[in-house]
């Protein structure tokens, strides 16, 4: 008889962001004169740039003739955009990686989930509370996660990352083997500086830990004390896997492209995690399209990058605004500066989706209430950068006036 991977079973119900449709659908229905604002939405909206989209052209015709015509690629991306990751996001920033520490993939989600795969079932796992649900539930099914109880996962290591301790996760007491952050974070928006980040590399080593890095928004910090990337920490080579995505940095959210770094010196047991990476990727999978990873490419042309620029400013622009409003309207605000992100306290300590329900109903805005994202969310409300201009200087301006 087969049997299921019954660690699925104790996964609970995904119903934060169906709860949030269902809740919007029945005020429309109500209110079908008033107008909805949605500042929940965690993808982009600007359209890809120019240059993208000229490389994506060009590429699409090259695949249309027999001598451009390309089958599989390689597993682990092209050469070229290898080549331009290593040039543009590592080299400018004084950091030497190889070509072959960049494994390019169709999404740092997937990379996030899939990199399970080369670790034991009996690591015990750390992720920062709240948290991108990711990394929780591809452990849980993997059967790292133990049972899920109440509101918690009994064998995952939660590190509460609160205003009191400015959203920054402590080293745990327990021992931790793998340890996931993500900075810019989402969902709090609030980024770690490169002092904050050092205790992490220092703890990865003394414990033969491996930090999961998840660096998806670092085109977004502003901040010159916050680092694009793990490997400017000293050591870090050694210890951290660093998993970057084109999709908030250049709109590729449903074009799909993405790259995770997994250096030649990190090493378990003397085993470097890059040849069992790239083995489990050659078995798994059979590379980006060569058309997508041309579009990637553009993003580092001059063009290319002056583009991407002006969408991401567009959306801190917007980020400032929710943040003005906001401080202006009583709320304590975190985030949004190095983040399209912001996390906002509820008032006069309301729960979150009670806050949730009074900015429907009252301001028509709709939002993510943080309790969504962990335990440690209850109280928060998280808003994103990613509406137009337009949307979010009304939304703000109907927020202001019911607070
Ligand atoms: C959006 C996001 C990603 C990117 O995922 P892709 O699969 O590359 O689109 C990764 N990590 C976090 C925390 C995100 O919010």
């Amino acid at each position: 008889m087969a049997k299921i991977n019954d660690n699925f079973l104790k996964l609970p119900g995904s119903y934060l962001f169906s709860t949030i449709a269902k809740k919007v659908a029945e005020y429309t229905e109500a209110n079908p004169d008033k107008e909805v604002i949605k500042m929940g939405i965690g993808d982009v909206t600007r359209p890809l740039v120019p240059a993208v989209i000229e490389a994506m052209h060009k590429a699409t015709d090259e695949m249309g003739t027999s001598e451009g015509f390309r089958g599989y690629g390689p597993e682990q991306g092209y050469d070229f955009l290898r080549n331009a990751i290593v040039e543009h996001d590592y080299k400018a920033r004084g950091i030497d990686i190889a070509p072959d520490e960049v494994f390019v993939s169709d999404g740092a989600k997937s990379d996030c989930g899939n990199i399970g795969d080369i670790f034991s079932k009996d690591n015990k796992v750390a992720v920062c509370d709240p948290v991108y649900p990711v990394y929780v539930d591809t452990n849980a099914m993997a059967g790292r996660a133990g049972k899920y109880i109440a509101d918690h996962w009994d064998n995952l290591v939660y590190m509460p990352c609160l205003a009191e301790n400015g959203f920054m996760p402590q080293i745990p007491d327990e021992k931790a083997d793998m340890i996931y952050l993500c900075f810019p974070n989402n969902p709090t928006g609030v980024a770690a500086t490169r002092e904050q980040l050092k205790p992490w590399i220092e703890y990865a080593k003394k414990n033969n830990a491996v930090i999961l890095y998840d660096s998806a928004y670092e085109a977004f910090i502003s901040d010159p004390d916050v680092p694009h990337s793990i490997y400017e920490i000293e050591g870090a080579k050694e210890v951290a896997i660093e998993f970057r995505s084109f999709s908030k940095t250049a709109g590729f959210t449903g074009t799909r492209c993405a790259y995770t770094v997994v250096p030649h010196e990190l090493k378990i047991d003397g085993t470097e995690l890059n040849g069992l990476w790239n083995r489990r990727q050659c078995t798994k999978f059979n590379g980006v399209p060569y058309v997508i990873q041309r579009a990637a490419e553009a993003v580092y042309t001059d063009e290319g990058h002056k583009e991407i620029r002006e969408n991401i400013d567009y959306y801190l622009k917007n980020a400032s605004i929710i943040r003005e409003a906001l401080t202006e309207a009583g709320l304590e605000v975190y985030g949004g500066v190095n983040a399209p992100y912001i996390w906002a306290k509820t008032p006069d300590g309301m729960k979150s989706w009670d806050f949730f329900d009074k900015l429907l109903k009252e301001a028509g805005v709709v939002t993510t209430p943080g309790a969504g994202f962990g335990p440690s969310g209850e109280g928060y409300i998280r808003l994103t950068a990613f509406n137009t201009l337009e949307n979010t200087i009304k939304a703000m301006e109907k927020i202001k006036a019911i607070l």
